[in-house]
């Protein structure tokens, strides 16, 4: 984004500081191709001139509402004014499209009463100030005139305000596209009411959001032709498995457990639950509270909005001793049996706890424990039972726990969209996704790829978009727009998802093939990709591999990346429970099909998130784009602190920014040829002189004033990346 202005000693100018990104001052000295600055925060600050932008001094006081708006168009001025913004708590602002949402972490109640719905019912893009209900306005409309289908892409990191914003939305679209209220409860009442249902089951407290949704969600809203809204259909991908039987201090498991467990006493009797700190999935950390809610009350509502989405009474009570027996299933220990590498249950506790968990499951107590702590091993020459000892034991209790856990989650997604219905005559739809931003730990593993690789695609669903809009924006003002050049990610695709011989693939081999280990896992990607650019092997690891992705390098450790993309589900818990008394759970655990070959008995996660994944963009293809960026403007979660360097890093990885350098490559600054003549008709008085022509005399100042490169389109004129700024400053020459 480089901006070729001439700076001058008295240049107002921003210069980079590491602690807040960007700081404005005054050039003071200049010496060679280096400047010295008094930045506005009382520091001396050496620059290089080619690190230096200029600053806008007409910005406007309490910022601009859209990004193409500011005069000059790069980092410092964008982190600008979304700060000075957000100080006047306008959380929204728009760069062209895209809607950027900086998370205000208060309630801003008159930004979403009906009154603000009525509002923007209607109205122009762009005429009221810029909101999620405006997009979801156009989405809307654009669909009715059109007839064609619209999604809206919610991105950003954990914490964001993803959710939040696709509730938004989803609570206009309901207002618009609702009936009149009936007697019973509507399509849209189920729809809003499956938001809590999804978030008891798939949502818990991380150290990043007290809310954070363990899984990614794209919900399709179906219309009829009068555009009321007809069905609905919700598509989720890849549940956090792990958290169920695993959390740290000071996270929580998902909340369906803590809901539970504050249920009123008869049902607290019925499940023979205590206090959650008596259970090991959720003792391992510390926290069971969460400020500001109740767990009771929660649970309560939980129930009526099952009851709304049509999941009936004794389909509630079987989900609940689900979640129950989860509970006591972790509390089942093992010790050393007499045999050699045997288990045997550790005490009386435990075999009560196994003992209720086979009750609430309505499976037999004795297979259930041989289920745990026994496999069956099929040799050719004959059919063995082998014990485990402890500790694989304890594996195979938690593998129990997080399958029956996780298919209760696609059960419920099932059922929603089952109840809610599906208007298979719909033409047209609109489609929101809340889905994962990126993701780069200190330690990374297979999620954290999987997510990365969610979102290489999505960025290059996005570039492409800004790219056409870019285009579509010359066409009509009819100039030449031969000069943008436009990064693509298609080669992190390529090392991701080519098949063969992409990471995916490289992985399913090594799951496939009974020796492999992480190990050699990890060498074969080394000798695979010794020389691909966007692929890094760290000197000191043997077993560590690195991505450039287009948000950054990530590091990723692949020692739990076989296990964790083996998608089985151990014969005899499958066997246990698909033989349960009680319909619903045996109606978790279907028989399998029928195999053909040894080949089609292996499924792995990565591949089937790879065919989820193109399935969703080939839906997100056939519709027009609307794009929200959500930021989280600090990490305490607190109202009124913006951090930069941090809000930067999020404009960067949301592709905020590549979307200003696309625009940047191109013709960043439009102005219409009044706008114009108003600013800089100071600088050739003679051209506008006598002259009624607007296009010939914005013309004539440009030529006179030496600039190359721009251009004059029908309405406005077109300049390049700097230009603006060169032109102030011929102006304060004058
Ligand atoms: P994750 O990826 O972890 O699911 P997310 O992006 O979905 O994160 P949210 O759960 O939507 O994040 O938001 C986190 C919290 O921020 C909310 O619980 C809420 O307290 C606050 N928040 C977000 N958006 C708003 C808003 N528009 N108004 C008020 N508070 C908000
Ligand atoms: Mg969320």
């Amino acid at each position: 984004m480089g901006t070729k202005v001439n700076i001058i000693v008295g240049s107002h100018v921003w210069a980079e500081e590491p602690d807040v990104a960007w700081v404005d001052g005054e050039v003071v000295k200049i010496n060679g191709d280096e400047a010295e600055i008094q930045a506005a925060n009382g520091k001396k600050i050496v620059s290089k001139l080619s690190k230096l932008y200029p600053k806008d001094m007409e910005a406007a006081a309490g910022g601009v509402d859209d990004m193409t708006k500011l005069s000059y168009l790069h980092e410092p001025g964008v982190l600008q004014n979304l700060a000075t913004r957000y100080e006047l708590n306008e959380i929204y602002t728009y760069t062209g499209n895209i809607l950027i949402a900086v998370n205000p972490f208060q309630r801003l109640q008159h930004l979403y009463d009906s009154h603000m719905m009525q509002q923007y019912k209607g109205a122009p893009f762009g005429e009221l100030s810029p909101h999620v209900f405006a997009v979801a306005d156009v989405a809307y409309r654009a669909m009715i005139h059109e007839g064609r289908s619209n999604s809206i892409l919610v991105s950003g990191e954990s914490g964001a305000g993803k959710t939040e914003t696709t509730k938004m939305l989803m609570q206009y679209l309901a207002y618009l596209g609702g009936r009149a209220a009936t007697e019973g409860r509507t399509v849209e009442q189920q729809v809003l009411e499956s938001n809590p249902v999804l978030e008891a089951f798939g949502n818990a407290k991380t150290v990043r959001n007290n809310n954070s949704s363990r899984f990614g969600k794209f919900v399709e809203i179906q219309f009829d032709k009068h555009g009321r809204i007809s069905g609905a259909a919700v598509r989720t991908y890849l549940l956090e498995r792990s958290r169920v039987c695993q959390i740290s201090d000071p996270e929580r498991n998902y909340h369906c457990f803590y809901l539970l467990c504050a249920a009123p006493q008869e049902e607290l009797d019925k499940y023979k639950l205590e206090n959650p700190r008596t259970y090991h999935y959720l003792n391992k950390s510390n926290c069971y509270d969460l400020v500001g809610v109740s767990d009771a009350r929660e649970y309560l509502a939980t129930r009526r909005a099952m009851d709304i989405v049509g999941i009936s009474t004794q389909e509630q009570d079987a989900i609940f001793r689900v979640v129950a027996a989860i509970l006591h299933i972790g509390n089942i220990e093992f010790a050393k049996g007499k045999e050699v590498d045997s288990s045997v249950l550790k005490d009386d506790k435990s075999k009560f706890h196994l003992e209720t968990a086979a009750e609430l499951l309505m499976c037999d107590p004795g297979a259930f424990t041989d289920a745990l702590c026994k496999r069956v091993m099929v040799t050719p020459e004959e059919v063995i039972k082998r014990s485990l000892d402890p500790y694989s034991a304890t594996i195979s209790r938690d593998g129990f726990a997080k399958t029956i856990y996780s298919r209760l989650f696609d059960w419920l997604v099932d059922k929603i969209n089952s109840s809610i219905g599906q208007d298979a005559n719909s033409k047209c739809l609109i489609g929101v996704l809340d889905i994962y931003g990126f993701e780069s730990f200190k330690s990374n593993s297979f999620e954290q790829f999987c997510i990365n690789y969610t979102n290489e695609k999505l960025q290059q669903h996005f570039n492409q978009h800004v790219f056409k809009m870019e285009q579509e924006e010359y066409t009509k003002e009819q100039i030449d727009w031969s000069y943008i050049e436009f990064v693509d990610n298609q080669d992190v695709l390529d090392l991701i998802e080519k098949k063969p011989g992409g990471v995916i693939a490289l992985l399913d081999e090594a799951c496939m093939f009974p020796k492999s280990t992480h190990e050699t896992f990890a060498q074969k990607l080394y000798q695979t990709f010794q020389k691909h650019k966007r692929f890094v092997k760290p000197k000191l690891s043997r077993t560590d591999f690195a991505i450039a992705h287009y948000a950054g390098e990530v590091l990723y450790q692949s020692d739990q990346f076989l296990d964790k993309n083996k998608d089985y589900v151990v014969a005899e818990h499958q066997e246990l429970l698909s033989a349960s008394r009680c319909s619903f759970i045996a109606g978790l655990f279907p028989p399998p099909p029928e195999e053909t070959s040894k080949s089609s008995k292996f499924s792995s996660i990565g591949a089937r998130f790879k065919q989820q994944l193109q399935a969703l963009m080939d839906t997100l293809n056939s519709t027009e784009p609307h794009y929200i960026r959500c930021v989280k403007p600090n990490n305490v979660l607190k109202p009124a602190i913006f951090e930069n360097v941090n809000v930067m890093q999020q404009l960067r990885c949301g592709g905020v920014l590549e979307a200003i350098r696309i625009s940047c490559a191109g013709y960043p600054t439009r102005r219409t040829f009044y706008e114009f003549l108003h600013r800089f008709g100071i600088l050739a008085p003679d051209a506008i002189e006598g002259n009624c022509d607007e296009k010939a005399a914005c013309k004539r100042i440009l030529e006179k004033k030496g600039l190359i490169g721009f251009q004059i389109g029908k309405t406005k004129v077109f300049l390049r990346a700097g230009q603006m700024a060169e032109l102030d400053a011929r102006r304060t020459e004058v």
